[in-house]
């Protein structure tokens, strides 16, 4: 089955599910009237036949009669009252006056009226109801499908924060688009567009848009799920209708968020959905190929992950240039970004522009702004009149890392256990000239201890990881297991996840990277060579010796400073969090 894209699959599953529901009531009410009419209307004592006889005999006095009604009623000579069953035929009013019967023939009264209008009414709701939905999903009125910015209300890279690298790749664009005509005159085949690719939050939207600020063009934002229809043909005439608007506006930026729900590898299969993604894809790329970058419209495109894009998307002359946009890569681009949402909003003294800045490594832009909001929040629940102090913004972030889940530490002897633990984790790191800029007991969803952040400020630009590092690291997360040992005579299980990782980066060491210089073979390279090779033993022996020899390192190194680790564990006891830790 194909699956459309996931944010258009969820708006028809939302309108399916009101529309049958809203359906399936109406059909209840329906029900519930109809039965509530019939057990009201009144039962026949008396037949058609039977009646006309008493009336041929001249026992009938008078009979009412309710106009659309199914039943009339009459009374004898005696009193008596009869229910008649009313015969749907002209000429038995005629009848009854001609054989001297009183008559009384009155319409419907307001009351029943009402509630023969009331008793319709679900089907007629029900048939308005199919009747929009039918309407809202060929035309769609309601969802935006562009928005066109002039060229004043766009942006510029002064206001991008950070991506200093992705504006240096795209400033060719921006001169391209300001030079489309001299650069004809030249003869150069100009770039039709980049497609930007990354995680959601990191600037890809803001980039494409200072694109057109810098070039002083204006900007029309798309967004590619908007286009694929339920009724085939309709995308690629949005595509036109889209085109057309960029070469009116021309020279412009065009840019398509979301470009994969367009832009999937195209399907052999010929159900209707399929052929409406492959039509509308069609249209893309016909009108990339088009003359629109002679007329001046660049196009930026955006997803989450290109590798399930049509190739025929990313052939030369349409998307030739692919660029990754993530969370900041350096120090200098975070704190840009950091800087620019602590303006506005008051802080402590601790939460310097560095330290807080420190705290948000690994976040996109999206998500730093989310923390910086988060952490006034933060500090109004605490009392403290919204001006933020590190460890509000420390809680702000771990919220966001852990998705809120945060662990009430349970016992005293817990409290013990993890201040020991991550003071020797802590206490190594500075051993091995790296300070902490975080050591803390409380515990958040892994369920057990605490954190210890290694500064990052030196090693963040540097790309290719040394031995000597990954030497460090794995005597750092080795740390706090001694640090167990040597002050409460044995480790607890808190330590399983450190020697995980100690034991893969062990491994990587010795057989990824070869930098034990006894050994140069990747044994996984060997085993795609030779399917009976097997070395498991040998494998682990290495492992094992090596991360041996690394605990023992620790181990002299935290006797010597023993008196360090037991007093960073005593303060943390109180303190729970500490930042910037140094020796
Ligand atoms: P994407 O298109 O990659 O999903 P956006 O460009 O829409 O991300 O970014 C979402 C929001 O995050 C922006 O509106 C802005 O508030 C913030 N943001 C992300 N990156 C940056 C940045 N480099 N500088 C300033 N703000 C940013
Ligand atoms: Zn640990």
């Amino acid at each position: 089955m194909r699956k459309s894209p996931k944010k258009y699959r969820k708006r028809i599953i939302k309108w399916q599910s009101l529309a049958i529901g809203v359906g399936i009531f109406c059909v209840i009410l329906s029900t519930i009237l109809a039965a509530y009419n019939q057990s009201t209307a009144p039962e026949t004592n008396l037949t058609y036949t039977e009646f006309m006889s008493k009336v041929d005999n001249g026992e009938i006095a008078s009979a009412s009669i309710v106009e659309s009604q199914n039943f009339f009623t009459a009374t004898d000579t005696d009193g008596n009252e009869y229910t008649i069953p009313n015969p749907d035929y002209d000429e038995f009013r005629k009848d009854l006056m001609t054989s001297g019967v009183d008559l009384e023939i009155s319409k419907v009264s307001v009351f029943e009226a009402v509630s023969s209008a009331i008793s319709s009414m679900p089907m007629l709701i029900l048939l308005f109801i199919i009747i929009w939905y039918v309407l809202k999903t060929m035309g769609g009125q309601t969802t935006t499908l562009y928005k066109l910015y002039k060229a004043e209300d766009a942006i510029t890279f002064a206001d991008v924060a950070g991506m200093s690298e992705a504006k240096a790749e795209v400033q060719f664009a921006v001169s391209q688009i300001k030079n489309a005509k001299k650069l004809k005159e030249l003869g150069t085949k100009p770039c039709k567009g980049i497609l930007l690719e990354g995680p959601p939050g990191t600037g890809k939207t803001l980039l494409a848009k200072a694109i057109a600020g810098e070039a002083k063009v204006p900007f029309i934002s798309t967004n590619g799920s908007d286009f694929i229809e339920m009724f085939v043909g309709l995308g690629a005439a949005r595509v036109r209708a889209l085109w057309e608007l960029a070469e009116l506006n021309a020279p412009c930026v065009l840019f398509i968020d979301e470009i994969d729900a367009v832009g999937r590898r195209r399907r052999g299969s010929g159900d209707g959905a399929a052929m409406e993604a492959n039509q509308t894809l069609n249209e893309l790329l016909g009108r990339m190929d088009g003359l629109s970058s002679s007329a001046g419209i660049f196009v930026v495109a955006a997803t989450n992950r290109s590798d399930d894009l049509d190739p025929a998307l990313l052939r030369p002359g349409r998307f030739d240039k692919k660029l990754y946009i993530g969370p900041p890569k350096t120090k200098k681009d975070r704190d840009e970004i950091v800087s620019l949402y602590m303006k506005n909003k008051k802080f402590n003294e601790d939460a310097t522009l560095n330290a807080v800045s420190r705290l948000m490594f690994g976040f996109s832009g999206a998500e730093i702004e989310q923390v910086l909001n988060e952490s006034v929040l933060v500090s109004l629940q605490e009392g403290r009149d919204g001006i933020v102090s590190l460890k509000d913004v420390d809680t702000a972030a771990m919220k966001l890392r852990t998705s809120g889940v945060m662990v009430e530490q349970s016992s005293d002897e817990d409290i013990n256990i993890s201040s020991v633990h991550e003071a020797g984790h802590a206490v190594m790191s500075c051993l091995l000239g790296r300070k902490a800029s975080k050591v803390s007991i409380r515990a958040y969803n892994s369920g057990v201890g605490g954190v210890t952040i290694r500064d990052t400020d030196d090693i963040e630009n540097q790309k290719i990881l040394t031995k000597e590092e990954l030497s460090n690291e794995i005597e750092v997360l080795l740390a706090g297991r001694m640090a167990e040992q040597l002050i409460l005579g044995s480790s607890s299980a808190g330590c399983s996840n450190d020697i995980e990782r100690a034991t893969q980066l062990a491994y990587n060491m010795l057989f990824t990277f070869a930098m034990d210089d006894t050994s140069l073979i990747n044994p996984d390279a060997l085993s795609k060579l030779d399917v009976n090779f097997i070395d498991t033993t040998n494998r682990i022996d290495k492992v094992n010796k090596l991360l041996l020899d690394f605990n023992n390192k620790v181990k002299v190194a935290l006797t010597e400073h023993l008196e360090a680790v037991k007093s960073l564990a005593d303060r943390l006891k109180v303190e729970e969090d500490i930042y910037d830790f140094s020796m």
